[in-house]
């Protein structure tokens, strides 16, 4: 159960040791509450308080002895409310943000931002919506294709340097950590550093992307294999070959800038003309687009298109434009993607 409640000048008696509840401290002082402070169980209820709280926000610091502090408070009619032990500090989490809507990240996400002490976030993250998600202190590390604002080892360090300055740390990054996320990287850089590190899992873009255009990346007796393509460079002549060869759906990120590169090296490889393809770009975001095409036409067709986008290479593309006629499932894609959007 969850209640809103406006705590705008209230009184709230946060309890836990300082470690513990370092956290919910921020939490209330942002919510605008007017914070004190227990941090052992000793003492009468409200000693040396100016006031009766408005509420006791009771942190679990594994002490012994809250509970009857706990009970004394509600016996005098005070709410008590639970809250989390603020995550433990010196360690980074690498979370996977999803494609870019908070409705798309997972439970184990959002804990792990609740519990921040600090959030390291990309632009392709779903950093619009962190400041209802977390109390932490949020940092933009987003990079632009071309315009790195901070250097990849330059994010290393200064997650590194924070945990190591007692900071839990959030690494949160679009998509999925290892799906093109230089996640591997930057796991190194902690062991490197003796830093402990986890990793959380995200939703990739490779596959909610097209999703969100209606498009499944497989589908029975269409396409029973899916390979995942960075165009960030061109690709070698062979590696064109192989995925012509392959007969599945390709999936290509950052693929805007060697679209035609990628067209005109499948076509040599032998690909149909008619195969049909699509760009959705800025999936589950304002501006969704999704423009289809196919191999001989794309090239003209995505001229005006821009990152962040998916493309996608396959018959699949034509499942999508087929379920889109009809007014079953699949045309709810659309309008499950403008929920998401919350439009
Ligand atoms: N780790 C990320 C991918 C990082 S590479 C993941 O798993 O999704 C960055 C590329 O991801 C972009 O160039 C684009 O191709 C794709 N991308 C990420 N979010 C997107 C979005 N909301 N809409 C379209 N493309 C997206």
């Amino acid at each position: 159960m969850q209640l809103s409640i406006d705590l705008t000048g209230r009184e709230v008696l946060v309890t836990g040791s300082d470690q513990a509840a370092r956290q919910a401290v921020r939490r209330y002082q942002a919510a605008g509450a007017v914070v004190s402070r227990l941090s052992s169980p000793q003492g009468g209820p409200f000693d040396g308080l100016p006031e009766r709280p408005f509420l006791v926000a009771a942190v679990d610091d594994g002490q012994p002895g809250w509970k009857n502090f706990l009970d004394r408070c509600r016996a005098a009619g005070i709410p008590v409310a639970a809250e989390p032990a603020a995550g433990a500090p010196g360690q980074v989490t690498l979370v996977g943000g999803g494609p870019g809507t908070s409705e798309l990240l997972t439970v184990a996400a959002t804990k792990a931002l609740r519990d921040a002490d600090v959030v390291f976030y990309d632009r392709l993250a779903p950093y619009q919506e962190l400041p209802s998600l977390t109390s932490a202190k949020l940092v933009d590390v987003g990079k632009k294709p071309g315009h790195h604002k901070v250097s990849q080892g330059d994010i290393e360090k200064l997650m590194v340097e924070s945990a190591v300055a007692g900071n839990n740390v959030v690494r949160l990054k679009g998509g999925d950590p290892y799906v093109f996320g230089r996640g591997g990287e930057e796991v190194a850089a902690c062991v490197a550093a003796g830093v402990k590190v986890r990793v959380i899992s995200g939703v990739t873009s490779a596959i909610s992307v097209p999703a969100a255009a209606g498009i499944p990346v497989t589908h029975r007796e269409v396409s029973h294999m899916f390979t995942v393509v960075s165009g960030h460079a061109p690709l070698t002549a062979k590696e064109h070959e192989h995925l012509a060869g392959l007969g599945g759906t390709i999936v290509v990120l950052m693929g805007i800038g060697t679209l035609h590169q990628l067209a005109a090296g499948l076509s040599r490889a032998g690909m149909r003309p008619d195969m049909p393809m699509a760009v959705v770009e800025r999936g589950y975001r304002p501006g969704q687009r999704t423009t289809i095409a196919d191999l001989g036409t794309i090239a003209s067709a995505a001229a005006g298109c821009s990152n962040p986008a998916v493309l996608v290479i396959g018959e699949v593309v034509r499942v999508a434009e087929a379920n889109r006629g009809h007014a079953g499932a699949a045309a709810d894609l659309d309008r499950l993607a403008a929920s998401l959007l919350g439009s």
